[in-house]
């Protein structure tokens, strides 16, 4: 892909914008682009530099992107929506092109690396009711006062606050940013993974050195990755706009990642913003349990279209007639009484027993949170409630005392911690 039309190759050092931004090193990278962690010489801060591949198309979906970064900006003065912020834009010239490149506020991991942290197992509820206030409180903004819906709403998409201030980050610790290019940058690749190595090895020294909680939310893997997540503070932002679009002006009928695609889309009925608040079900049940809520395949005589639609009904029940066949692609899987064609038998299983059963959630705990996920998995998109009705829902207000007991304690024995050190510097002091 680092070829023409593709994306640019970068090294440590590399200047952009006249020099204004110097890079620093890869943050990810994307279908359309590579991120960069990079320094902004006129505010003195870290900013993450989104470089675009640089084929037409690709520059097309660019301009786009910052069209609805850039309103969305312009409607947040105090950023304060739980929407990532765009900085800065501009075009760089390299030998794969002409490159269209955002600046955006740095960020830290995405929700699928807490996933990844948690191992699978799902987050406490009291976290996931943090996180869900975030992603409401930007959908509801996009939605309420913008008119856009995201649609590609899910874990990877939703990235924590940097807990981190980058110029203490591990990787970075005690450094001051890289103002130019490392000596020796010249002499070509093998050049960059020997500061990459350097950097990981130095990396891993200061996570011997830091908290294991602090190591991971700089997107470093360590021993106890569920400890990691002790006392974070959890607030988070939505990213990724490539695929928005302003609910008036819609140009694609197949949109979400499949796991969080909702029926009318499967179905080709038409959509609006409750696509999104399917999605943010989806995702909500996902940092709940660490699954998938559905991951369709094909199989033996049916498509994956047709497995989605199955495990929905199994799930909330069977789908109305009406809407069953309301869409374009309807007669492909229904026929005219509003049953799957080629999957004749559904298992039921609710919402809650799948919590009690599988997840082995209290029965409390699995009513509650079914309360609040199944009207969002409604078939029938205009029932769904808005975000601004979900941010009202008593669920994101419970507390589970148990949980919110072990936080404090953790915040105790980090504040014992502190006390034992300075005891020992003064012990020190009256040695010396
Ligand atoms: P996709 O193929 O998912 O559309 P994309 O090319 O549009 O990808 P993004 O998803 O925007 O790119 O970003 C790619 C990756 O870069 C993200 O998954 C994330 O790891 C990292 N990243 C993006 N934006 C930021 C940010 N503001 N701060 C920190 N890291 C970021
Ligand atoms: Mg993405
Ligand atoms: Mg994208």
């Amino acid at each position: 892909s680092y070829r023409k039309g593709g994306y640019h190759a970068v090294r440590i050092g590399d200047l952009f914008n006249g020099g204004r931004y110097i890079a620093q090193r890869k943050l990810g990278w994307g279908q359309f682009s590579t991120v960069w962690l990079a320094y902004d010489t006129q505010s003195s801060s870290y900013v993450a530099l989104k470089i675009q591949k640089s084929a037409a198309q690709f520059a097309q979906a660019a301009l786009h992107e910052i069209e609805v970064l850039s309103a969305i900006a312009d409607g947040d003065p105090s950023n304060s929506k739980c929407v990532v912020r765009l900085i800065d834009h501009f075009k760089h010239a390299g030998p794969n092109g002409q490159h269209l490149c955002m600046v955006l506020e740095f960020l830290g991991d995405s929700l699928l690396k807490l996933i990844k942290y948690s191992r699978y197992k799902g987050l406490e509820l009291n976290k996931v009711r943090e996180i869900c206030k975030c992603i409401l409180t930007g959908l509801d903004y996009l939605h309420r006062e913008l008119g856009i819906i995201h649609t590609d709403l899910k874990p990877e998409n939703i990235l924590l606050f940097s807990t981190i201030d980058p110029s203490k980050d591990p990787i970075r610790s005690g450094q001051t940013p890289i103002l130019e290019k490392p000596e020796g940058s010249l002499n070509g690749g093998s050049t960059m993974n020997i500061i990459e190595k350097k950097l990981k090895r130095r990396a891993k020294r200061a996570v011997a050195n830091i908290s294991s909680r602090r190591a991971s939310m700089g997107g470093i893997e360590f021993q106890k990755p569920e400890r990691c997540l002790d006392g974070i503070d959890m607030r988070c932002k939505v990213v990724d706009f490539g695929n928005a679009c302003w609910a008036s002006k819609q140009f694609a009928e197949e949109i979400q990642t499949r796991q969080y695609r909702a029926p009318e889309v499967v179905l080709r009925a038409g959509y609006s913003f409750s696509v999104d608040m399917w999605s943010f079900g989806c995702t909500a049940f996902e940092l709940a349990t660490g699954d998938m809520l559905f991951a369709p395949k094909s199989g033996q005589g049916f498509n994956e279209d047709e497995d989605h639609l199955a495990l929905m009904m199994e799930l909330l029940g069977k789908m109305p007639r009406k809407i069953a066949i309301g869409g374009a692609r309807s007669k492909d899987y229904f026929d005219r009484h509003g049953d799957l064609k080629r999957i004749r038998r559904l298992k039921f299983w609710s919402l809650d027993r799948l919590l009690v059963d599988k997840y082995k959630f209290s029965e409390t705990d699995a009513r509650e949170l079914a309360e609040f996920l199944v009207p969002l998995l409604d078939f029938a998109p205009e029932k769904r409630p808005t975000a601004e009705q979900c941010l009202q829902h008593p669920w994101l207000n419970l507390r589970n005392a148990a949980q919110d007991e072990r936080e404090n304690k953790s915040n105790v024995e980090k504040v014992d911690v502190g006390m034992s050190k300075l005891q020992i510097k003064k012990s020190v002091l009256v040695i010396n």
